[in-house]
């Protein structure tokens, strides 16, 4: 028979699962890309991978260097921070999710060269309590970051639910945020510069991370910026908010205010006007300065608490304790025999960010 012909006398037999979808479904990953044995399609294009590879594609390490903004898909938009936008999104060959953060903005040089150091930085961090950073981007003057998705949202969202902390999970974060920036301090010697709520992050596994360290802070100082940062001053310690040497214990002060505002659910700074907010800087880099520093109302809390609030929020940097020392504060082991389960508070607290099932 010549090529392209058919017999008559030959009768094709097509046959069909009992369920299109049950077989379909065998070959297709959760991102819709589709596996048989050595060979993955979607529509981006095909790719052969070893047979261990196709069961399971090995999750992408952080410095393995192998992301690419071409192989994510966008889920949705996560949150929205002074410097842009946070997405989910999903890695197409091996379903991974993570978390990519997209600056979108037109910065001098000399930021951009000082945000390249940072970024570099980052992506070397590695500690359980520091949010890791895969890989960066920067293209077309928006800075891509993708990073560790951390499924339960930050801190800050977390206190909108519960309005307050208690003492023993607060010890608990606490501790956890320490070795983080015990990590970067003393390991790294870098200063965060940017400790507040919203930049320690949770996870369903009851983990606390700390997130965007240097980045911002170096958006926040770039002129024609610093307006969209006032949050970021916030939390900024007296010798820093008045443009004096600062160094990681500028760190120390922000975290005692953190831990204040999580205990009392509420900044420890208040403008005159309340409802109107700060009217400038200037008017928080007053009170910061010349207001006596805040403490833990000792009615309200244990002393252990109240002595580890005093120990960070010194006005004079000399007198704050370090990373390393408040790793021994008695307020650290005071709770453990309670065995707090953070992963329970943190899922029972309903986090806004529960849409994955993963919780
Ligand atoms: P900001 O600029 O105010 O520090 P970001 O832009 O870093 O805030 O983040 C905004 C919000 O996006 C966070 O409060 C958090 O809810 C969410 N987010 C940021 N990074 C992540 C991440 N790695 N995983 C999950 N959610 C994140």
């Amino acid at each position: 028979m010549k090529k392209g012909t058919l017999n008559p006398n030959i009768k094709l037999k097509l046959s069909l699962p009992p369920s299109d979808e049950v077989y379909f479904a065998k070959f297709l990953t959760q991102s819709g890309t589709f596996m048989d044995g050595d060979l993955l399609v979607n529509r981006d294009g095909v790719r052969v991978v070893s047979q261990s590879e196709s069961e399971a594609p090995p999750p992408i390490k952080p410095l393995d260097n192998q992301l690419n903004l071409a192989d994510i898909d966008t889920i949705k938009v996560i949150g929205k921070g002074s410097s842009g936008i946070v997405q989910l999104v999903q890695h197409k060959w091996t379903g991974q999710f993570f978390a990519l953060k997209v600056i979108q903005m037109t910065i001098e040089e000399n930021a951009r060269k000082a945000i390249a150091k940072e970024l570099i930085i980052n992506q070397s961090a590695q500690c359980p309590n520091v949010v890791m950073c895969y890989q960066s981007f920067y293209d077309n003057g928006a800075i891509s970051i993708i990073l560790e998705y951390m499924d339960g949202g930050s801190l800050s969202d977390l206190l909108k639910k519960v309005k307050t902390i208690p003492e023993p999970y607060l010890a608990a974060i606490c501790k956890q945020v320490l070795k983080g920036l015990l990590y970067l301090h003393h390991e790294k010697h870098i200063i965060h510069r940017d400790l507040k709520p919203s930049n320690l992050l949770i996870n369903h596994r009851g983990e606390v991370k700390i997130t965007d360290f240097g980045v911002s802070a170096i958006l926040a100082s770039t002129s024609g910026q610093a307006n969209t940062f006032v949050g970021t001053y916030n939390y900024m310690s007296p010798e820093r908010i008045s443009g004096r040497q600062y160094g990681s214990k500028s760190d120390i002060w922000s975290l005692g205010l953190v831990l204040l505002e999580f205990a009392t659910g509420q900044f420890p700074y208040s403008p005159l006007e309340q409802d109107v907010g700060w009217a400038s800087v200037y008017e928080l880099m007053e009170a910061v300065v010349d207001q006596p520093q805040p403490c833990a109302s000792s009615d309200q809390f244990s002393p252990e608490f109240c002595s580890f609030v005093s120990s960070c929020v010194q006005k004079d940097p000399n007198d704050r304790l370090s990373a390393n020392e408040l790793m021994t504060h008695p307020f650290m082991n005071m709770y453990d025999d309670l065995h707090v389960d953070l992963s329970a508070y943190f899922k029972n607290a309903g986090s806004p960010l529960a849409t994955l099932n993963l919780w």
